[in-house]
C-alpha cells in the first residue's frame, strides 16, 4: 500500500527481512509472485522479493532502479489467509513499479496512488472486494487506515488477533441479513470507496 522513501524506515524493514518469518500461509507466496508477474507484469524488469515482517504497515514496497522488496505484515502470515488477499497485495505492490507517484490536483506533494493507479488496480484485481472484506471483517480493531499517509498501519494489538482463527469471506458475507455481516461488508465497501476517491 505504501512506497517507502523514508530511509530509516527502509533500513529497519531491511533488517527485519534478514530475520525472515517462517511462512504459515497454505501456498507459496514466491510462486504466487512469479505467476502474477509472468501473467500481468512482463514489463517489470526489477528483481522482486517478497517477505513477511513483524513491523511496518500492512504491506509496502521498497525499490530502487533494479531491485524491489515487497513487505507484508506478519498479521497476514496465517494458515487461514485467503490466497485472494496475497494476490491483491502482490498486484497492488507490483503496480507501484509501473505507475509512479504523481501530482494530483489539490495535493502539494506527489501521491503514491493517483486515480490512474486505482483504475489500473480495479482492472486487474477482481478479488479486491473479497480480500478487503476478509481483512476488515477479521482485523478491523487492529488496523488503522491513514488516508493522508496513504497507508494502513497495524496496531500493536495485532499479536492477539494473530493467535485467533479468522473467519472466512463466506462467513463474513453470508449474514447480509445479520447485523455483523452487514457491518463487515459496509466497512469493506466504505474503505474501497475511500481509497478510490483519494
Ligand atoms: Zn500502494
Amino acid at each position: 500500500m505504501t512506497i517507502f522513501d523514508d530511509m530509516e524506515a527502509a533500513r529497519k524493514l531491511g533488517r527485519a527481512r534478514s530475520q525472515p518469518n517462517l511462512e504459515f500461509v497454505p501456498f507459496s507466496i514466491h510462486s504466487l509472485l512469479d505467476d502474477i508477474r509472468r501473467r500481468l507484469f512482463p514489463d517489470i524488469t526489477h528483481s522482486v522479493r517478497i517477505c513477511f515482517v513483524s513491523r511496518g504497515p500492512l504491506a509496502c514496497i521498497s525499490y530502487n532502479t533494479s531491485h524491489a522488496t515487497i513487505y507484508v505484515h506478519q498479521l497476514l502470515n496465517r494458515h487461514d489467509t485467503p490466497k485472494s488477499v496475497m494476490t491483491l497485495f502482490i498486484k497492488h505492490e507490483l503496480l507501484h513499479l509501473r505507475i509512479k507517484p504523481s501530482k494530483v490536483e489539490g495535493n502539494r506533494r506527489a501521491v503514491n496512488h493517483p486515480p490512474e493507479f486505482w483504475e489500473a488496480e480495479k482492472a486487474i484485481a477482481p478479488e479486491r472486494e473479497s480480500a478487503w472484506t476478509w481483512i476488515w471483517g477479521n482485523f478491523f480493531n487492529h488496523l488503522r487506515h491513514r488516508p493522508r499517509l496513504e497507508r494502513i498501519d497495524v496496531l500493536p494489538s495485532w499479536r492477539r488477533a494473530w493467535t485467533m482463527s479468522a473467519r472466512g469471506v463466506e462467513e463474513l458475507t453470508r449474514g447480509l441479513e445479520g447485523a455483523e455481516g452487514m457491518r463487515c461488508r459496509t466497512v469493506a465497501l466504505d474503505f474501497m470507496v475511500e481509497v478510490v476517491e483519494n
